[in-house]
């Protein structure tokens, strides 16, 4: 069989066809009202314990850390009062040694030491003036309380929330696994750490990726109206949406504002679906669960996000190339392996080894649309090692990854619709933007994730031309950071 022809054939299998994204979208909605009224369902619909989004008049200075999966940042940012605002940060990348581990201490201890590092960076004045009188105040930590940064802890993990910040972990995804941490106030482990380097600095808040996108997007958009949901499309896949208290039918613990009638609600919609009673299963999503760290959980982000997408166009490739008299990547690095491993020795191709493929190297699939695809065709011999590729071998590469995004974008509109379609908004004459605020290097860096999401909200039934019209989808840029100091802004005047 001719390449092209080899790989449409693989491709076909990650259509989604119009009816089955409505099907979707009807599923969405029960398993969404299934986690509104009680606790242990697929999606968690967690309560935030936020119950109001800002209007861009906030002040003040406010540090921000976010564990995100791949990266950890540390930033701090000036609130300017109108809608604009300041931030520096610095971002290092989490050493794998430190996602699984037996300690939660060794991973805690890392991040407090980055802090640190932040601190001394760029607020050395502050610091250091902290560092000498610290000898002659008497307070327990040896600060005075307003001398202390208030900071927004951004966990984007599944985590109990029991205050604005206290929160159990309830898993790990993404890679990480920690069993030790599993359980515990995450927001403890870190001002434990932060303590023993006697830092000026208290953990206000907890806060998921998601709910800083909201508040981020929320802070910065100038019309009048507010968003209704903020998501993440990078290493993982999440929304956080404005729910009406009266439809939270489970209980929440605690204190709360209850004067605005609405809470924050984080989905937790990675983990949309679980039972697998709708989405769409290949060969190649089956192997990568199985040989993931938490096969059965989050089957929802294991189809969409940057840290499987990679993954699966991998395993579909590999897949190819087994298969008899395939000549696709023939050349000496991608050939003669032994089929029987995952681990690649060097001069090998990355295809051969587990998560060897950065989602990426997709996004140059999709831009490059030249006659020769020359762009690549080399960063397939670049990234991946794969020796002088073929005209024919990249595009069956292309064909491949592009279907793989294509589902993903298509499975992302499912979660937006159904939504859009619980906000209320779509019927309300009143509304004339339901404002989504994303973030993550998916929507940001591959072409045109966006449109095909709009493509699919047209195709839904209670959306359609009309509806998709008052859809505004905008990159809330910088959101984690910018969201997380609201909400410590919010939390240090419940203090
Ligand atoms: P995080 O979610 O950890 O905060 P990001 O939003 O940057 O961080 O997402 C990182 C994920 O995005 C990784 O899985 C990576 O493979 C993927 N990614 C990075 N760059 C691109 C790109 N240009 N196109 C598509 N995916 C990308």
């Amino acid at each position: 069989m001719a390449l092209a022809d080899e790989a449409k054939r693989v491709a076909a299998q990650f259509d989604f066809t119009d009816a089955e994204l409505n099907a979707h979208v009807q599923e969405f909605l029960k398993q969404m009202g299934e986690g509104l009224e009680k606790d242990g369902t697929s999606m968690s619909q967690i309560p935030t314990y936020v119950t109001g989004v800002p209007n861009g008049t906030e002040k003040g200075l406010y540090l921000a850390v976010d564990l995100g999966g791949t990266n950890f940042r540390v930033c701090s940012v000036t609130l300017n009062g109108d809608t604009t605002f300041n931030l520096t940060y610095n971002k290092v990348a989490i050493p794998k040694e430190l996602m699984v581990t037996d300690k939660a201490s060794k991973l805690f201890a890392f991040l407090a030491l980055q802090i640190e590092n932040f601190l001394k960076e760029h607020h050395a004045e502050h610091f250091e003036s902290h560092r000498r009188r610290r000898a002659t105040i008497s307070t327990a930590s040896g600060y005075k309380e307003d001398e202390v940064f208030h900071l927004g802890f951004t966990f984007s993990f599944p985590v109990q929330q029991r205050a604005i910040n206290k929160g159990n972990l309830m898993r790990w995804t993404k890679g990480f696994d920690i069993d030790d941490a599993v359980g515990k106030d995450v927001c403890a482990l870190l001002q434990t750490e932060i303590d023993k380097l006697k830092l000026p600095v208290k953990v206000a808040a907890l806060v998921n990726d998601t709910v800083g996108t909201l508040m981020a997007r929320s802070y910065t958009s100038t019309g009048a109206n507010r968003s209704t949901l903020g998501a993440i499309f990078g290493t993982g896949t999440n929304g956080a949406y404005i729910e009406k208290t009266s439809n939270i039918k489970k209980k929440i613990e605690g204190e709360y504002d209850e004067s605005t009638g609405e809470m924050v609600i984080n989905t937790e919609w990675g983990s949309f679906d679980n039972q697998l009673n709708v989405l769409p299963t290949t060969p190649w999503d089956k192997k990568l669960d199985t040989q993931s760290v938490n096969p059965g959980f989050q089957m929802f982000e294991k189809r969409i996000s940057g840290m499987f997408l990679g993954e699966i166009t991998r395993l579909a490739i590999l897949d190819m190339m087994q298969s008899k008299d395939s000549t696709l990547f023939s050349d000496d690095n991608s050939s003669h392996n032994d089929w029987t491993t995952t681990t690649t020795v060097a001069g090998q191709s990355g295809l051969y080894k587990q998560w060897g493929l950065d989602t990426a190297i997709m996004s140059v699939a999709a831009a490059d649309n030249t006659p020769e695809l020359s762009s690549l065709r080399q960063e397939l011999e670049k990234d991946l090692n794969i020796y002088t590729p073929s005209l024919e071998d990249a595009h069956a590469f292309k064909i491949v990854a592009d279907a793989v995004a294509r589902r993903a974008a298509r499975l992302s509109a499912v979660a937006i619709g159904a939504i859009a379609i619980q906000s209320g908004l779509l019927k309300d004459p009143e509304a004339e933007v339901i404002d989504i605020g994303v973030d993550g290097s998916l929507v940001e860096h591959y072409p045109f994730f966006r449109d095909m999401i709009y493509e699919a909200l047209r195709a839904i039934d209670e959306i359609g031309i009309q509806g998709v019209n008052k859809i505004r989808i905008g990159v809330a840029k910088d959101g984690s950071g910018v969201g997380a100091a609201l909400i410590a802004l919010v939390a240090a005047k419940m203090d």
